[in-house]
């Protein structure tokens, strides 16, 4: 993270669109930045259903949202793309040169010729746990993310959430900690059956506690937080004393600081100019995938591919001012054979 760059294209958001956007810029001989909040690339293919089979996409009959994601790294490998992952895009403004200044949640800085918004729904956040008075614990003794484990080792802690996150640093911390609490709201659980398998048994060696239950309410000591009140399906409210709560209630995706760039926004998503080039009511902001609306948008992987080829197209004059640029088939041309580097 950090960082200066100077380039002709970024690329907001790594999903599947952002991923064939650097392709189609590649081909154009155009280099990018593409950046993600999320750790991994991918966006709702790999956050939302990494092993669910798509049928849609021409050509292959059936892939998974992972193979899909992998597919792209492969084809895109030749144009060698930057990717500042783990990172919000939070500042897009507009210079007095004509290009923009971008910048990350990291503070990662860019100076770019062109954007392309490909931030699908917007970027995913942890949901939050809303109970009275809690925000004021986090960072300090609340949770979304484990950044340091090191930080819980010897503490009292309580995970919250049933889905794979919640178990494997339950897990995790079995032993390390000083006790471990999975409180979950029911019996049900949506991660890995061998983890909670691994946690039923760790539960009854009496290395960590799962309770079934919500938090109510908590208590205040000292301005620490040092107990939750947690109301369990039987309607009895017990408290649970801890140092440290981890809450993994999975992500909700915001448009976020996206609404804030100026530029014309129709029921969360951005409003291009034209299906000619994609590009928002900013000359040289383009919004591609399902970020973007015009009449007759599709939100599907397809569409946003092809948007993603003609907004290239249509950014390609804002970089390179005197050249005439034709389009030419990968088949035959030499010129796309040896950027591809397949001479
Ligand atoms: P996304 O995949 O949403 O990726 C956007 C990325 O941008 C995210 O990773 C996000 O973190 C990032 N981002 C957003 N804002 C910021 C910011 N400010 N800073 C940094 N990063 C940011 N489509 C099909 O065509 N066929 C199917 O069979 C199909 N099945 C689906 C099944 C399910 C369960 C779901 C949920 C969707 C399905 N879709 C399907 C839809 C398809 O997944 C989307 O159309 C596609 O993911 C859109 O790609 P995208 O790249 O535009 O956006």
């Amino acid at each position: 993270p950090g960082g200066n760059y100077e380039t002709d294209a970024v690329i907001i958001g790594a999903g599947p669109v952002g991923l064939f956007q650097v392709f189609e810029l590649g081909l154009l001989e155009i280099k990018a930045h593409v950046i993600d909040s999320l750790a991994a690339v991918g966006g709702q293919c790999v956050e939302l259903y990494p092993d669910k089979p798509i049928y849609d996409i021409p050509a292959i009959p059936s892939c998974t949202g992972q193979e899909l994601t992998d597919g792209l790294l492969k084809q895109i490998e030749p144009f060698g793309p930057t990717f500042h992952l783990g990172q919000e895009v939070t500042v897009v403004h507009k210079r007095e040169d004509g290009r923009f200044d971008v910048e990350t949640s990291l503070g990662t800085k860019f100076i770019t010729k062109t954007i392309f918004i490909a931030a699908g729904v917007g970027s995913f956040q942890p949901r939050t746990m809303k109970v009275d008075g809690i925000d004021a614990y986090e960072g300090s003794q609340l949770f979304y993310r484990v950044k340091d484990p090191a930080q819980f080792e010897g503490k009292n802690l309580v995970i919250c959430g049933g889905g794979d996150s919640a178990l494997d640093w339950a897990l995790n911390f079995v032993g390390k900690a000083e006790s471990v609490v999975l409180l979950h709201r029911r019996e049900d659980f949506r991660a890995a059956p061998a983890s909670v398998a691994k946690m039923k048994q760790l539960c009854e060696e009496y290395e960590m506690q799962l309770i079934i239950g919500q938090v109510s309410g908590i208590e205040e000591k000292d301005g620490k937080l040092s107990e939750l009140r947690v109301t369990g399906a039987d309607g009895v409210t017990r408290r649970v004393p801890l140092d440290m709560l981890l809450v993994f209630y999975g992500l909700s995706p915001k448009l976020g600081p996206i609404a804030e760039w100026g530029l014309d926004i129709e029921r969360k998503q951005l409003k291009v100019v034209s299906t000619e080039k994609f590009e928002t009511n900013v000359p040289g902001i383009f919004a591609v995938g399902d970020i973007n609306t015009y009449p007759g948008k599709k939100k599907l992987i397809l569409s946003g591919f092809h948007e993603a080829a003609l907004a290239a197209f249509g950014a390609a004059p804002y970089i390179f001012p005197d050249k005439k640029i034709h389009m030419q088939y990968t088949t035959t041309s030499p010129k796309l054979h040896k950027v591809l580097g397949v001479e």
